[in-house]
């Protein structure tokens, strides 16, 4: 309706001008959501900019990084944050997970006093591991929640910046999201290009270049919608029953296991592959689930086998038709 005719001007969401009353108001309402839904204190800032969470891989650092920052690897993801941030000053990899294929979520390893943040990426969407918690770091904590975020609380406060790509629990692609302690910026010395700067982007309330008008909007209405099923607590409800109900079905039927460490097990993306024995019956499940309509369930090539990825749009239904289909393809075999 409002690519159409939008709020009643007479043109479309495309044709306006994003420096309408009608669109400013559609981005005010955007970050007053985000605020409210994640309980975001004073002094940050949210913002939306292009370019998807990789371009984050290498604003934070050029905003943030003078001499040393923390990374935790946890994945192909915070993989490639660590390493656009070598560009910029030393690296610490605190811990990583990478030889055991990151199969889990690296615990009691120790963040330099002296970094000038830490980093991590909070769901490993490719292996299917998720850390649960907000950690208390010593620095500022950065934190890729591309594919968790408005998935479970967040303690905001505890990061001193949120960022990731609206196209998981948001929006379509095409918009980034930043959520920023104002009081971290405009400390390193480097000059920064203007369209880099996190700072433009908040003086211009995400309207320093002509915004992703399109995929901007969306994310108003997905966020209008959480909050009128009872916000973010609800979807983590949601997400924690879809998410039960598809583990513990992997945990009994006997063709299938999981695939990671089962205290980090992701909310978002479900991995399993067939057990040892059943191995040569990975191609005949993906046929029998494809054909009953599970569109999209192969794992990544990294990992292998299955995954399902649960984001918040998808309908517990869904997931009980999954479970259905690996209880039939069980009894068949
Ligand atoms: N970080 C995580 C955790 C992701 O899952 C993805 C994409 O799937 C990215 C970063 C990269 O995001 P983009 O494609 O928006 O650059």
């Amino acid at each position: 309706e409002a690519i159409k005719d939008f709020e009643g001007t007479g043109i479309g969401l495309m044709e306006i001008s994003h420096r309408s009353k009608e669109y400013d108001k559609v981005v005010a309402d955007a970050v007053a959501l985000f605020k409210e839904l994640l309980h975001i204190p004073d002094g940050y800032s949210v913002i939306f900019l292009g370019g998807g969470a990789s371009l984050q891989f290498c604003m934070v650092p050029f905003n943030l990084l003078e001499k040393k920052a923390a990374y935790l690897n946890t994945g192909t993801w915070a993989n490639k944050a660590q390493k656009e941030a070598k560009l910029f000053g030393e690296v610490i990899e605190v811990a990583s997970s990478k030889d055991a294929n990151y199969t889990f979520i690296p615990k009691g390893y120790t963040i330099p006093h002296d970094a000038d943040y830490f980093h991590i990426t909070t769901n490993n969407t490719i292996f299917g591991t998720e850390i649960h918690a907000d950690y208390d770091s010593p620095v500022p904590m950065i934190a890729d929640m591309s594919s968790d975020i408005f998935s479970r609380p967040i303690d905001v406060k505890k990061y001193g910046l949120i960022y990731g790509g609206a196209q998981k629990n948001l929006a379509p692609a095409g918009v980034t999201f930043v959520i920023v302690k104002d009081e971290l910026l405009g400390k390193v010395t480097r000059p920064i290009p203007t369209m880099l700067d996190y700072r433009t982007h908040i003086k211009e309330n995400s309207m320093f270049n002509t915004p992703p008008v399109l995929p901007i909007y969306t994310a108003l209405q997905t966020l209008k919608w959480l909050k009128s099923i009872g916000g973010v607590p609800e979807m983590y409800k949601r997400n924690k029953a879809k998410a039960t109900l598809l583990y513990n079905e992997i945990d009994r039927n006997k063709l299938f296991k999981g695939t990671t460490a089962v205290e980090d097990r992701s909310l978002m993306n479900i991995c399993f592959v067939l057990n040892d024995q059943y191995k040569d019956l990975e191609d005949e499940f993906y046929k029998f689930a494809t054909a009953k309509g599970m569109v999209g369930i192969k794992g990544h090539r990294s990992v292998g086998g299955f995954r399902a990825s649960c984001y918040n749009a998808l309908p517990i239904s869904a997931v009980e038709a999954l479970v259905a289909a690996m209880q039939e393809f069980e009894k068949a075999h």
